[in-house]
């Protein structure tokens, strides 16, 4: 079965084919719309190739997408892709799983409204079924996986007539990679998943972390938006909620200033001063530079305390597991991470640590209280996964 997954940006397309779970191809489609749109093929192992296309807005960028695939020879024709996937970051409250994509999942008011920079999802899935009508198109949510919290968990502490009207709660994100990494440790460990209790840690760009209890997530660190939680690449995450009006009476601030600050501006990039590249600030830190030291401890200390609080929630944990850009090709971090856990009875075995890169691997040692995970994320086959097991019912 050839399966297609898309992922939608503001201005970019990115497309994965796999063959059952196997992957084909992969590419990306940037700049869509700036008359100056660029195609790059993804190789494993061999830098990106890239050349200038034209796509004017997204139907023409996934119409484009198709051609190279055929011309590639990815695929014979067209008609060989059985079924797309595609991920959504929202799906709002209705979604708690992966469904068949209709007209009520294209119209999720609800989805579009709580996220309104990814509501563009939701118009790419429409153009790709213009473009490729006749086949079934599955919807993956970044949010389904985290819809098991505990309503004392998703719950803010606001008047409740105002969580009701605009549905405001914790949603949680990065769900797909959650599944994933916490399903592969789960079989590193030889158990089914509803018998383990583990805490993954997603550390790239954006950052979050998820108490995953037999299978089913009970928290997660970010909450009605991807801002929440622990410091990411340039996104703030928790801070006290008086800060924000105190920074509009004071700097003159509208909302749509304060929110370009704390998500574009924050963060590691805000704290270092420097950017928002984790290698860049342990380079700098490595040297000296004060403030880059600064925010590799308040990156730290952030995720450490999530650990703590999930650890308690769990009430013990199997295994931690580390995923994505910074948690699978930073032992630094890791170190770091695991040092401050000492105390809780974590062991990391220093040189597994230091080799393992991007690669599936145990880190700890026999000593440890709980069992330390690299877990590489993988949520284009998590989405092709999801895809083919909604078709098949
Ligand atoms: P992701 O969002 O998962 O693609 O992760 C991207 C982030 O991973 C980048 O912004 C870097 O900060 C970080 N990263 C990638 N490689 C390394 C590395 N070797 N050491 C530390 N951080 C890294």
């Amino acid at each position: 079965v050839i399966i297609l997954v898309v992922n939608t940006g503001s201005s970019s397309l990115k497309y994965t084919v796999f063959k059952g779970e196997s992957l084909q191809a992969a590419g990306l489609i940037e700049k869509i719309g700036s008359g100056q749109a660029v195609y790059s093929r993804v190789h494993l192992q061999a830098p990106k190739q890239s050349e200038p296309v034209s796509a004017a807005n997204h139907r023409e960028a996934i119409t484009l997408m198709l051609n190279k695939i055929v011309a590639e020879g990815v695929v014979g024709s067209v008609s060989d892709i059985q079924a797309v996937g595609h991920r959504v970051v929202h799906g709002g409250p209705l979604y708690k799983h992966s469904v068949r994509v209709d007209a009520a999942v294209l119209q999720n008011r609800l989805g579009r409204a709580l996220a309104p920079l990814h509501a563009v999802n939701y118009d790419g899935m429409e153009a790709c079924m213009q473009v490729l009508p006749g086949i079934p198109h599955v919807a993956v949510f970044d949010t389904a996986f985290h819809q098991t919290m505990p309503e004392y968990a998703a719950t803010y502490a606001i008047p409740y007539a105002l969580t009701e009207k605009y549905q405001i709660r914790k949603y949680g994100f990065h769900g797909t990679s959650h599944k994933y990494v916490s399903q592969r440790a789960a079989m590193l460990l030889g158990r089914d998943p509803r018998q383990c209790r583990f805490i993954t840690l997603h550390l790239g760009n954006g950052s979050s972390i998820a108490a995953v209890d037999r299978g089913q997530c009970v928290d997660t660190s970010m909450g009605m938006t991807p801002l929440a939680g622990v410091v990411m690449g340039t996104r703030a995450g928790d801070l006290d909620p008086a800060i924000l009006p105190f920074l509009m009476q004071h700097e003159s601030w509208d909302a749509a200033k304060l929110e370009e600050v704390l998500n574009k501006q924050s963060g590691i990039l805000g704290l270092s001063g420097i950017s928002n590249d984790m290698r860049d600030i342990l380079k700098q830190a490595g040297e000296g530079h004060a403030r880059a030291k600064l925010a590799v401890s308040v990156f730290v200390y952030s995720i450490v305390k999530y650990i703590g609080a999930y650890w308690t929630v769990m009430g013990g944990i199997d295994a931690l597991i580390f995923t994505a850009g910074i948690g699978e090709k930073s032992p630094a971090i890791r170190a770091a991470i695991c040092q401050q856990l000492h105390g809780m009875g974590v062991r990391l075995h220093a040189a597994s640590n230091q080799k393992t890169i991007s690669t599936e691997k145990v880190i700890s040692t026999v000593f440890s209280r709980c069992k330390v995970f690299v877990v590489p994320t993988n949520e284009e086959l998590m989405i092709a996964k999801e895809t083919l097991a909604v078709v098949n019912g």
